[in-house]
């Protein structure tokens, strides 16, 4: 059994409402894990029943193979970081650190080492004597980590920890939080609306909507393999762009621009689909500005450009191309200008086929 286990775990909330279905996970000793989805759909509410903060409604809960369903928060061995810092505002930073340990009637002089140490750690050390309004937004939050880490639990959960923070600290304290976890070794759930967030510090991510998961995988199953359309559309900045199509002859008929599906599907997949509507997808940074005649294998759209923006290390093309809206990154160099012609190319390997119903992905010749 794994570290921890979640089997089958839902919550119903006493109003009636299905908050969490079905929910199934294993996580490894020292994994970061990271829980993210649009806001309503279930993660705090999964970390809350993790914490003992919720009581599970049905499913089981196993920490290190003992079940732990009813085991209280701090039988549980977790320290939780919360979004709002929860730091009491008129102790020092010192006693904001050292106040867990206290109750726990910890000596002082192994308090002040650890307050000392975790200070050191997180960057704290010249700010000991000041109270929490006295800093800024990032030190705050620094000093709510503190507090968890203080405790030398083995298990840490983190609601949303940097929301408040403007979008540079965000950048700084993310860096931070995964050296931290590094140096720490301790298990780690997070929770986050933020794709980025997700991408850059999950060893695993798991993908939730409406309070059912979508997918689990590392970073770059998620971006390479979304198993739907969903998936697919929440990881990634610019989000791929899908283009709904219908399947005549082996080909996505659109009104100008014809795609051959033999060259990305097999046979059994066009025949399955033949009449049918389907939705194609591509990422925005995987296509090539046409120049000339030099292009690699892939489809060539031509599309009429409604809207340039120049981001420096990029350039995200808006365009029009057979009634569909898409966005296109390219290289600033090679941008095309606002109410132009382009034409671009989608290499096949970057084609993703979804069906149009069941919203899930369709096998195609990459599909790994
Ligand atoms: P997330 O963390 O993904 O934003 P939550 O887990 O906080 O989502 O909430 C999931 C759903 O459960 C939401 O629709 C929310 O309104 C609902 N919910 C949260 N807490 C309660 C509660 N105490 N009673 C009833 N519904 C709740």
């Amino acid at each position: 059994m794994a570290y921890l286990t979640l089997r089958g775990i839902n919550k119903i909330y006493p109003n009636g409402f299905h908050a969490v279905h079905d929910f199934n996970l294993e996580i490894e000793k020292g994994e970061f894990i990271v829980f993210v989805g649009s806001s309503g759909c279930g993660k705090s509410t999964t970390l809350r029943m993790i914490a003992g903060l919720e009581n599970i409604s049905k499913g089981e809960f196993y920490i290190d193979g003992v079940r732990a369903n009813e085991m209280g928060p701090r039988e549980r061995g977790v320290a939780m970081v919360f979004q709002s810092y929860a730091l009491y505002p008129h102790m020092t930073v010192y006693d904001n650190l050292a106040f867990g340990l206290t109750l726990q009637g910890v000596d002082d002089d192994v308090i002040e080492e650890r307050v000392n140490h975790t200070a050191r750690i997180l960057g704290l050390t010249d700010y000991l004597e000041r109270l929490p309004r006295e800093l800024s937004g990032g030190q705050r939050q620094r000093v709510a980590v503190g507090r968890a880490i203080i405790r030398k639990v083995d298990i840490f959960l983190m609601d949303e920890p940097l929301s408040n923070l403007d979008a540079k600290q965000r950048v700084t304290m993310r860096s931070e939080i995964t050296q931290l976890h590094r140096e720490t070794g301790a298990t780690t759930i997070y929770v986050t609306h933020d794709q980025t967030e997700a991408m850059t510090m999950a060893d695993r991510i798991v993908v939730m909507k409406d309070g059912y998961i979508q997918q689990v995988g590392t970073p770059y199953d998620l971006y390479f393999n979304p198993v739907n359309m969903f998936v697919a559309g929440f990881i990634g900045e610019p989000p791929m762009n899908f283009v709904d199509c219908k399947v005549k002859n082996g080909n996505l008929v659109l009104s100008d621009n014809q795609i051959e599906l033999r060259a990305v599907a097999e046979q059994d997949v066009l025949d399955k689909y033949e009449g049918r509507e389907i939705v194609f997808g591509f990422r925005p940074e995987c296509v090539h500005p046409v120049i000339g005649e030099r292009v690699k294998s892939g489809y060539r759209v031509k599309c009429f450009v409604n809207l340039v923006e120049l981001l420096g290390d990029n350039t995200n093309v808006y365009v029009n191309f057979d009634g569909f809206n898409s966005i296109l990154k390219v290289d600033p160099h090679n941008s095309p200008s606002v109410g132009s012609s382009f034409e671009f190319a989608i290499p096949y390997e970057s084609v993703y086929l979804f069906d149009k119903e069941t919203e899930k992905r369709i096998k195609t010749k990459s599909f790994e």
